[in-house]
């Protein structure tokens, strides 16, 4: 179908995508100026964030780009089964935390458990998703002037040629965007019907869990688990280490961490950790998991198993044609111009691996795009914010108070509540969101750490439990992260929309002029 100049509106747009969904449109929707042969500057092979945020960037500077993506629509996983979803699922697990805590209080009712239900909005995501699709393609068609197919499976032939849709397609430069996958564990059961990742569970969940166990113990596993919690529905998870204490970039400060997994305890998740899966147990659904735990065996029933252990790259749709080099856990490895080792074959997004991130996806995308055009551009992105979500958002830049006193003689920390009052004693840090449980529970109000190097006066951390602040974090990445940074100083003369999330301006300014930096 070609649609290329159709002008299609986003009602339009929607229609064809449900349809192609529904597998009523099988063949590729075209969108290409044929009048310009099929030659192309770049082709971008998978049309997800890094793909179509590359060729966007392309494009702008006056290149012909052509995205192959395999799903009727572009944008990928992050707003399909990934993202999105996981931002609908922690919005609610906010909302039903405050329900439960208040329960009988203010103008809340009885929490009843009933009736918060994974599977509605696990069906609402499912039958309202095909909106934002809906706006990629009609942007990228429109706005943004991208040729694409979609709904057609791309396969690489070579270092510049492409089939997809039957057709052959050549260009100067390919990129590799075709994304990651759950990495299946080796344990026996994983096929029973009731087991899921993040993707089967938006595609096929069709029932209410009523027991739950998540396997893992980063963001997807922690995330996750607190929705489900968040609904009533027991919820256990099995890590093989500490929850969230894996290392390199995106590593949590001690306190932070303390804070959220003390705060899931609180919620009643269950939390194994140093314990390893060995069977998922059942006839033909899940019954149960069998775990070793520091204590002995312990089997947990379950009727719902989310299995949130590592990712992937898909590398099939290449890597007999280019045998690009890899790392040790198959993904790809690029320079800091996402050059592969070889020449001409650039990767982007989540074939790079970890840290799995939309802003590393689309940069490192529009890093291949500018140095294909010439434009030399680099990508380093070992030092990163990072946030996830429980019932809360979780959010932290720069260093942790461990790695800074590793790294410093003299540091100091600004921390919300101070360390020498108990949870509870005070409400602060109490902002948007907050509020309500700033005046019932003001354990529940959240955590706040700035961590200074004393000497140079330069904020090198900061760490942040609570709701509304990941806007803020953006920025002060940035500010902490340029050259020479941000005094605790400079951070006091900073104009605060009081009472903001976080608290660091405000603090700031109460110690800043102190000649002896201390903590408080
Ligand atoms: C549950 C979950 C929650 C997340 N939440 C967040 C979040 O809140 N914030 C954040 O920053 N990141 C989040 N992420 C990470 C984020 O989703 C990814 O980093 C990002 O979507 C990766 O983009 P990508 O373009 O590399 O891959 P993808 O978006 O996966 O795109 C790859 C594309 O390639 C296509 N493709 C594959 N093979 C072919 C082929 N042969 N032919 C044609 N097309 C093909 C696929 O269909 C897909 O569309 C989350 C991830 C998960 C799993």
């Amino acid at each position: 179908m070609d649609v290329h100049r159709a002008g299609l509106t986003m009602a339009q747009w929607r229609q064809l995508i449900d349809e192609a969904y529904r597998g009523q449109v099988t063949e590729p929707i075209t969108n290409i100026d044929d009048s310009r042969g099929s030659h192309f500057d770049a082709i971008f092979v998978g049309g997800g964030s890094a793909g179509r945020f590359g060729a966007a960037v392309l494009r702008s500077l006056g290149g012909r780009a052509l995205v192959l993506e395999r799903w009727p629509f572009l944008g990928g996983s992050c707003p399909h089964q990934a993202c999105v979803p996981h931002h609908l699922f922690s919005e609610a697990a906010k909302e039903l935390d405050q329900a439960q805590a208040l329960a009988g209080r203010l103008w809340y009712g009885e929490f009843d458990p009933k009736a918060a239900s994974i599977l509605e909005l696990v069906e609402l995501f499912r039958s309202q998703r095909s909106g934002p699709h809906a706006h990629m393609n009609w942007q990228s068609a429109g706005q943004l002037d991208i040729e694409f197919v979609v709904n057609a499976e791309a396969t690489v032939v070579d270092a510049s040629t492409v089939h997809a849709a039957g057709r052959t397609f050549t260009a100067g430069a390919l990129v590799l965007c075709t994304g990651a996958r759950t990495a299946i564990p080796p344990v026996p059961g994983t096929s029973l019907a009731g087991v899921f990742d993040y993707a089967s569970f938006i595609e096929n969940l069709n029932y209410e869990p009523s027991r739950i166990v998540v396997i893992g113990g980063s963001k997807i596993a922690v995330e996750y688990a607190s929705f489900y919690r968040a609904t009533g529905t027991p919820t256990t998870i099995v890590s093989r280490g500490a929850l969230l204490s894996t290392g390199g970039p995106g590593r949590m400060d001690d306190d932070l961490r303390r804070f959220v997994v003390d705060g899931m305890r609180l919620r009643d998740v269950g939390l194994l950790e140093h314990s390893t899966v060995t069977r998922i147990t059942g006839e033909h659904r899940v019954e149960a998991v069998e775990v070793t735990t520091l204590d002995g065996p312990r089997r947990i029933e379950a009727d719902f198993v989310l299995l949130a252990t590592g990712e992937q790259p898909n590398v099939e749709p290449f890597i007999d044609a280019l045998p690009v080099a890899r790392d040790a856990d198959g993904f790809v490895t690029v320079d800091s111009r996402m050059r592969t080792s070889i020449p001409h074959v650039y990767a982007a997004g989540d074939l790079l691996g970890p840290p799995l991130e939309m802003f590393k996806s689309r940069r490192s995308g529009t890093t291949a795009a500018r140095n294909i055009m010439g434009t030399d551009s680099e990508f380093h992105y070992a030092d990163i914010p990072d946030f996830l979500h429980t019932t809360y958002e979780v959010t932290w830049a720069g260093l942790s108070e461990r790695e800074a006193r590793a790294a410093f003689d003299d540091v100091v920390t600004i921390q919300v509540p101070p360390p020498e009052l108990a949870p509870g004693e005070t409400p602060l840090p109490m902002a948007e969101g907050s509020m309500i449980y700033g005046f019932t529970l003001p354990e529940r109000t959240g955590f706040q750490k700035c961590v200074v190097d004393a000497r140079s006066r330069r904020v090198v951390g900061v760490h942040h439990v609570g709701y509304g602040a990941k806007d803020a974090f953006q920025y002060l990445h940035y500010l902490i992260s340029r050259p020479g940074g941000i005094t605790v100083d400079e951070l006091g003369d900073m104009n605060e929309l009081y009472i903001s999330p976080d608290y660091f301006i405000g603090y700031a300014r109460l110690r800043s002029g102190q000649a002896e930096l201390t903590s408080m």
